[in-house]
């Protein structure tokens, strides 16, 4: 069981020439450990939402990046020290270290690939109180005040303007609709699954 806390509600809104976004940023609690996913790069409001839980950068082990887009990874060079965690390897300095992929080493936090936004997005599957969530990255993200009507052909069918593979997409958008309770997007708000499976 993962204790988890959405630190920053991600955010994304089109400005003149150019974006304004950073992602859901969520801390999770498992097995003794700190995980931070997607850091993000709104620098102050982490670190602010960090001081909220009495929490300094040092004391996070873990950084999970779903994928490789700079809004989301930017804010790491606020932990030096920690390890920055993809789908299937341990950055430690210049260590690269493979791992299965199917788990975050020592914790109970599942990982699931979930290619079509990016080639290398993975998500997140943690069991909570509140149900099976799924940090879910820009498997599913919108931009501010263009929330998706929440039934599954609508979520199935949500615009993405930087995907990279649309069959992909689908497909993993299709899999933690399965699995999942309720998903953090990339950008957007916490929303339940309801009448999906
Ligand atoms: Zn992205
Ligand atoms: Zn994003």
């Amino acid at each position: 069981m993962s204790e988890i806390k959405i630190l920053i509600a991600g955010y994304a809104r089109p400005v003149k020439g150019g974006y304004l976004a950073s992602p859901s940023t969520v801390l999770i609690k498992d097995s003794g450990k700190f995980i931070l996913v997607d850091p993000g790069a709104n620098a102050k409001l982490l670190l602010q939402a960090l001081k909220k839980e009495k929490l300094k950068p040092a004391d996070i082990h873990i950084i999970f990046l779903t994928h490789y887009h700079p809004d989301h990874i930017l804010n790491i060079r606020l932990f030096p020290k920690a390890d920055i965690y993809d789908g299937n390897t341990i950055y430690r300095g210049d260590k690269e270290i493979f791992y299965n992929g199917k788990n975050i080493p020592g914790t109970t936090v599942k990982i699931i690939a979930t290619p079509g936004h990016a080639h290398e997005h993975a998500s997140l599957i943690v069991k909570t109180k509140e149900g099976i969530g799924a940090i879910a990255g820009d498997v599913f993200w919108w931009d501010d005040g263009q929330e998706p009507k929440m039934d599954k052909k609508s979520l199935l069918d949500l615009k993405d303007e930087f995907v990279k593979d649309k069959k992909a997409l689908r497909q993993s958008r299709l899999k933690l609709l399965k699995m999942a309770d309720y998903i953090i997007p990339g950008h957007g708000n916490k929303f339940q699954i309801t009448s999906n499976k």
